[in-house]
């Protein structure tokens, strides 16, 4: 059973993690979606309320579990007998950042192989702080984002 780990904050999860996680379902018999806790950000979303968008999101895909975790990833993978961490690539831009930290995590681990896949173009644009931006001033993310996570920005973002 080839299990791949797709680790990300998710604040929150759009069409873009969803194509990338598409494609990882191809590859591996299991994902799991994590949600690496990182005290240097202050995201919209809690954590719970993450768990509960990403779960709604993927709920149609029989081979995804989702779950959260602190420390090294590459200590994660190990624990939930993952060999391979999936990672999104849009854009030259990103893969500097990502280079450096599958570079650092084989050389913490190397039976745990980074792999980065490439989403659709249309999704190359697309992160989760614009989305919070759009919403935030009262813009249509329809197009970004799975019908529950667009009304729990709706929600978010009438409650402040
Ligand atoms: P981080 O805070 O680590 O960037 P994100 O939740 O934003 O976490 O992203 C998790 C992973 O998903 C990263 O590998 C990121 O590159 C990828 N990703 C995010 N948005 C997209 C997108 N629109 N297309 C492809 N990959 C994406």
């Amino acid at each position: 059973m080839k299990i791949a780990i797709y680790p990300g904050t998710f604040d929150p999860i759009t069409n873009g993690h969803l194509d990338i996680l598409e494609r990882a379902l191809t590859l591996f018999d299991q994902v799991l979606i994590v949600i690496a806790r990182n005290a240097s950000k202050d995201p919209l979303f809690s954590e719970t309320e993450r768990l509960d968008l990403i779960s709604a999101s993927v709920k149609n895909h029989k081979n995804v579990r989702v779950d959260s975790f602190e420390g090294l990833l590459v200590d994660f993978a190990q624990k939930k007998k993952a060999t391979a961490v999936v990672r999104g690539l849009r854009a030259i831009s990103d893969f500097e950042y990502e280079l450096q930290m599958a570079l650092m995590n084989r050389k913490l681990d190397d039976t745990v192989e980074t792999v980065f896949l490439m989403p659709n173009e249309k999704y190359t644009y697309l992160n989760s702080s614009i989305v919070r931006e759009i919403a935030r001033l009262g813009g249509n993310v329809s197009d970004f984002v799975p019908p529950v996570v667009r009304i729990a920005l709706e929600r978010k973002y009438k409650a402040k």
